[in-house]
């Protein structure tokens, strides 16, 4: 496979033209972002822990049925994955208020939801990625309601795989964001599953191991990013 000309660049990740026309090319990179851009920084070592963490949840969730977009590691910093036509819409899930839904309800960090609670979002940067319902997306034809029903499925299917797989490394899996596209006709799972995207506390501390460490100036950024990738895979990362 080669890796041909840059299609895109994101805030966290640059993604490549491959000469397989259903396969791109995603490059990790180190820069952090928070508040819609509002904030920058660097967190040294991020991309490549970011990728090999994605690639590791990813792989797992294929192993128990999630179908994604996951193909293969190039390198520590680089992976394949199937070309997505990516569906405008965020899907978070939250296993513990924290984040936006304990601001905007005024709930205390860490409150226990008694379930999963989905929202969605409108992929929006202009408009700061509003909170929407399934009206919404039906009503600004960003997916089907039977699509709607199947990204559910999928994002609580992927919440029962990982919050088990986590507690057993006493990780607590608060929240995250997933993102879905089709690819040839199918709805996969895409983007990524990192400390970026979720967010990770200490089963018995609830010390933070994720960008929140970064959102909110707590320091030790890449340290919680490593413990991650150590707790995940029992091996250390040089960087
Ligand atoms: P909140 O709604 O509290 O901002 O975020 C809830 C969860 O989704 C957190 O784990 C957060 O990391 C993730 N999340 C929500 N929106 C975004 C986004 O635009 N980018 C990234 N990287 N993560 C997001």
């Amino acid at each position: 496979m080669q890796k041909k000309e840059l299609l895109y660049e994101g805030k966290a990740k640059k993604v490549y033209r491959t000469d397989n026309p259903d396969l791109l090319w995603v490059e990790y990179k180190d820069d952090a972002t928070a508040f819609n851009g509002a904030k920058k920084g660097t967190i040294v070592g991020k991309g490549v822990l970011n990728n090999l963490i994605s690639a590791h949840f990813f792989q797992l969730l294929a192993e128990k049925g999630v179908p994604n977009h996951f193909v293969e590691l190039v390198n520590e910093r680089e992976q394949v994955v199937k070309s997505l036509d990516i569906i405008q819409v965020e899907v978070i899930v939250r296993n513990l208020a924290a984040g936006s839904m304990a601001k905007r309800l005024g709930l205390e960090e860490g409150m226990d939801l008694g379930g999963p609670v989905v929202d969605y979002c409108y992929k929006s940067d202009e408009l700061g990625d509003p909170l929407i319902n399934d009206d919404h997306i039906r009503a600004l034809k960003l997916a089907a309601p039977e699509q709607v029903k199947t990204i559910r499925e999928m994002a609580l299917k992927v919440n029962d795989i990982l919050t088990s797989y986590l507690a057993d490394k006493n990780i607590i899996l608060v929240d995250y964001k997933l993102e879905f596209g089709f690819h040839k006709g199918e709805i996969l799972l895409g983007d990524e599953i990192s400390p970026d995207t979720c967010r990770f506390w200490d089963s018995k501390t609830r010390e933070k191991l994720d960008k929140d460490r970064f959102r909110r100036d707590l320091g030790n950024v890449e340290e919680a990013y490593k413990e991650i990738y150590r707790r995940l895979t029992g091996r250390e990362v040089q960087i």
